[in-house]
């Protein structure tokens, strides 16, 4: 029961913060209280890199309205005396972070969700959704072995950990994984009073004082997927083995950084799953494969400190077709269709995991999971020094190293070891000619009769141009809002080539479809069909010259 508030972008700290204020007012409005505590959180760096990341997460704070402050190990030790603090190099500390009952919070939430009409039926088994082929139509459940239907044109799929193959079963892509979850709760330890929430990323471990007891969790480096073939249905409120030999590391090092560790007694060790995605971000928003399906699920052990929020902005989002404000960082229409399938997730989700507590460097790439999706090109480009970043599965060359420069990323908060690299690179494509791969890039075939209409409508700039030209344009919302950034190339009289952003294509794709009504066009999905090579720069035109008649 955690609640911290910041998140990694100005909305999810949005949402986050939105559910600690309603977690605070509940109790008010349905009687029931969630145990909400605000008692602060503090987290320690032990390296200096974690020292930059912690500073520079405290100035994220205030920029996003969260109140925050940076501590010297002595304002760490006064305000946890517990805490060994010699290998401390500083922390930083938000009050208004606190702690919480999750049960007590689900059973205000449904009270209060009846007191305004909704009706809560628990114990019921949802076997399918039903759907005309475009859109939802209702549900089917099971309920002491008796079947039912309710008619329904919005469904939410919120079924956590199980939540992937319920929506495999209506076509839709739902790509999370579970992880075993450890924590361990000692005995009752005299003197123990209330304390803030403790991180320590650099030990991957976090502490939480509760009732006299302290707790210690973990998010480990590399973690232990689990119920690859599916979650058992029975498994609710239920626990995994544990598995001390794995949970021992972080242990030893609790007992060092917290001595009371040492003599306090074990009174649990619990093993839980939780979902996690292959980005470290939950899943929210309607499914492109089908329109009245909604997902809110994958939630990467922050599902209590987001669910207010997440309710909250999808409530607005079905209701109004829109959501309340940029949400792109957790959106479904991000997800790819290879993501579900399961050694994908699996290898993946060992590693986003111990992403929570890892350096969160920029640019940082995953490790796992690697090569999924690859241009034509691919090992050209290898051979030539090229370093890759992974982009909605696709590897892309970001930087290509130089003579005996080791062909990798070394992280950094100073400075990355490519910046030369790409300013040579740079000034190659100012001052001369460079050729990119941009086969990555979504490529949609709009084709037929009212293909030069239908495209008129969805985007801002005239695309009415004679065959062989390109049109850089936008295609966009009701309120003026951009959906799209693209290029449209006329192919023919009634053949356009829409070539998208390799992470939207898929919400590109369901986009136009939502909005083709009548119109007598097929739209198809040539991303994997075709290669793109940019030539670019202003050696272009002469290049071009010598190698084409
Ligand atoms: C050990 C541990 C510690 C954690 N600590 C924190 C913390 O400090 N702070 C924090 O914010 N988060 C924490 N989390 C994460 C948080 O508990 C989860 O993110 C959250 O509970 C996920 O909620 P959910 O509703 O998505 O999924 P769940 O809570 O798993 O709920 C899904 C529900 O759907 C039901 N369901 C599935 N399929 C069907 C079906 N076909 N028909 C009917 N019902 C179905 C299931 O029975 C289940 O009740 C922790 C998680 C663990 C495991």
């Amino acid at each position: 029961g955690l609640i911290g508030q910041l998140r990694p972008s100005q909305n999810l700290t949005r949402l986050a913060k939105y559910s600690r204020d309603l977690y605070a007012s509940l109790e008010e409005e349905t009687g029931v209280a969630t145990g909400l505590k605000l008692t602060g959180s503090i987290t320690v760096a032990l390296t200096d890199h974690r020292w930059e990341e912690i500073r520079r997460q405290a100035t994220l704070a205030r920029i996003f309205d969260v109140e925050a402050e940076v501590v010297t190990p002595d304002e760490v030790k006064a305000l946890y005396p517990h805490l060994t603090t010699d290998d401390v190099l500083g922390g930083v500390h938000l009050p208004g972070d606190g702690q919480c009952d999750p049960a007590n919070i689900a059973m205000a939430l449904a009270k209060g969700a009846r007191m305004h009409g909704a009706k809560v039926l628990e114990g019921v088994k949802v076997t399918g959704v039903d759907d005309d082929g475009t859109r939802v139509t209702g549900v089917r459940y099971e309920d002491a072995g008796e079947a039912g239907r309710i008619a329904a044109d919005v469904v939410i799929n919120c079924g956590g950990m199980w939540g992937r193959d319920l929506a495999a079963s209506s076509g839709v892509t739902l790509p999370l994984h579970a992880c075993e979850h450890f924590y361990l709760i000692t005995e009752p330890i005299d003197g123990l009073t209330s304390l803030p929430s403790l991180r320590v990323p650099d030990e991957c471990a976090y502490y939480k004082e509760d009732a006299g007891k302290m707790m210690l969790g973990a998010f480990e480096p590399r973690a232990k997927p689990w119920g690859m073939g599916g979650i058992p249905e029975d498994f609710e409120f239920d626990s995994l083995p544990e598995d001390f030999e794995h949970f021992e590391p972080i242990l030893a090092d609790a007992m060092h950084r917290m001595p009371m560790f040492e003599t306090a007694g074990v009174h649990t060790f619990f093993n839980g799953p939780e979902s996690f995605t292959p980005d470290d971000r939950y899943y929210l928003g309607e499914a492109p494969e089908l329109r009245g399906y909604w997902i809110a699920a994958g939630y990467n052990s922050i599902g209590i400190v987001s669910s207010g929020g997440a309710g909250m902005a999808l409530a607005q989002w079905i209701d109004s077709g829109e959501p309340p404000f940029d949400l792109w960082d957790v959106d479904i229409r991000r997800a790819q269709p290879f993501q579900k399938n399961r050694r994908y997730l699996k290898e993946r989700v060992s590693e986003t995991l111990g992403l929570l507590y890892a350096d969160h460097y920029p640019y940082r790439q995953p490790e796992t999971a690697r090569g999924v999706r690859r241009s034509p090109i691919h090992e050209h480009l290898k051979a030539r020094g090229a370093v890759f970043g992974e982009l909605s599965g696709w590897e892309r060359p970001n930087w290509f190293a130089q003579g005996s420069q080791v062909a990798e990323y070394q992280y950094d908060w100073a400075g990355q070891n490519w910046f030369d690299n790409q300013r040579a690179e740079h000034m190659a494509v100012r001052e001369g000619v460079a050729l990119f791969d941009m086969s990555s890039f979504g490529k949609i075939r709009v084709e037929g009769r009212d293909a030069t209409t239908f495209l008129q409508r969805m985007c801002g700039n005239d695309i009415d141009v004679e065959t062989g030209r390109l049109v850089y344009t936008q295609m966009l919302n009701e309120r003026g809002g951009i959906e799209c950034d693209l290029t449209v190339t006329r192919l023919s009289e009634t053949v356009y080539l829409l070539v998208v952003p390799a992470a939207t294509t898929r919400r590109d794709l369901a986009w136009l479809k939502r909005h083709v009504g009548e119109a007598f066009v097929v739209i198809t999905d040539a991303t994997v069909a075709e290669a793109v090579l940019c030539l670019m720069g202003p050696g272009s035109r002469d290049l071009l010259g010598k190698v084409s008649p």
